[in-house]
């Protein structure tokens, strides 16, 4: 029989990705999303597949359905996960839905995954490091996180998302697991989003000038989608209970280096402009990802270019 998993956030950037891959892999999905920061769009082509059911719930309420006797996996993504504070969908803009859904959703998914005796994976993020003092950033690595700057609606939720899981691992005997995950980028990842392969994509597309935060030394890793996706799947099948996992691409770039590639595949004529770094944005990050190699077998293998190419299609075939 199909296994039954179900996905919060699925309606989100990577979790409709990852309810594609999983329906291709012949599961059933259930798919729970309250659509703050989702959108049905992205999953608006397994509507009608009969192995889909899209719940529109919060996950922090009860989840009572008797279409669904066992469940037998649960990925929990829910969250918003956008930094920048002009953004509509933001954790800026979304503080308490952000700390909740971290804390009392991972909690409610944490009950429910116990009921059934289902297998658990805790989608948290390299936000935990804040702004790291040491690169790459290793599992062990604790962090440098401030507990009330701006970020912290977020980094401290998704920290204590954590520490429920390992909690509930350790004292319930949860079949549970945490993947880190790094910058992730591709197709359906929100336009109104601000991030910055959003943003540096859209300008280069229109020739805008393209909007550097800072003098553009800061660097990020970024994983393709597909990519992450599979290192998720892995983490929940071959992962064991009670680890974490880092799961993104350690080919480091600097955001003005990875600006000018944008533009160059683009084929822009954008000028680069340079305006203020937000608050407590991280100076570096780059995933140490030996753990996932070794344990898990997996590693990303699109590379950069190839990536943001379909990426670029993907926001030219929307605009
Ligand atoms: N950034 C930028 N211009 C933009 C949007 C973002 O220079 O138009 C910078 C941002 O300040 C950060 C980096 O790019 O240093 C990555 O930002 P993003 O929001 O994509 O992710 P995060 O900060 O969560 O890593």
């Amino acid at each position: 029989m199909n296994k039954t998993t179900l996905v919060t956030g699925g309606a989100g950037f990577i979790g409709s990705h990852l309810c594609d891959r999983l329906i291709k892999n012949g599961k059933k999905v259930i798919c729970l999303d309250n659509l703050l920061t989702g959108s049905q769009k992205n999953v608006a082509q397994l509507l009608t597949n009969k192995n889909f059911f899209f719940i529109k719930q919060d996950v922090c309420e009860p989840f009572v359905s008797r279409k669904f006797a066992k469940i037998d996996e649960i990925y929990h993504l829910a969250s918003p996960a956008d930094p920048n504070v002009n953004s509509p969908v933001s954790y800026m803009t979304h503080p308490f839905e952000t700390m909740r859904v971290n804390t009392e959703g991972t909690w409610n998914m944490c009950e429910i995954a116990l009921k059934h005796k289902a297998k658990l994976l805790f989608a948290s993020t390299s936000e935990i490091y804040g702004d790291p003092q040491i690169s790459p950033q290793g599992e062990d690595y604790r962090g440098n996180v401030s507990t009330t700057g701006p970020r912290a609606v977020y980094d401290e939720s998704k920290r204590f998302g954590e520490t429920i899981v390992s909690a509930f691992v350790r004292n319930k005997n949860l079949n549970g697991r945490i993947t880190r995950i790094f910058n992730t980028y591709g197709p359906k990842m929100n336009p109104n989003e601000g991030r910055a392969v959003v943003n540096f994509i859209k300008q280069a597309i229109k020739n805008e000038s393209i909007t550097i935060y800072g003098d553009g030394s800061q660097t990020r890793s970024f994983c393709y989608v597909d990519d992450e996706v599979e290192g998720l799947i892995m983490a929940m099948e071959k992962g064991k209970s009670g680890e974490v996992y880092n799961i993104g691409n350690d080919d480091e770039r600097t955001i003005l280096e990875f600006a000018k590639i944008i533009k160059k595949l683009a084929g822009s004529k954008s000028q680069i402009i340079f305006e203020p770094l937000p608050e407590d944005d991280p100076v570096q990050r780059k995933p140490d990802i030996t753990k996932a190699k070794k344990t898990l077998g997996w590693y990303p293998k699109i590379a950069l270019e190839k990536g943001l190419l379909r990426t670029i299609q993907y926001f030219r075939k929307i605009q």
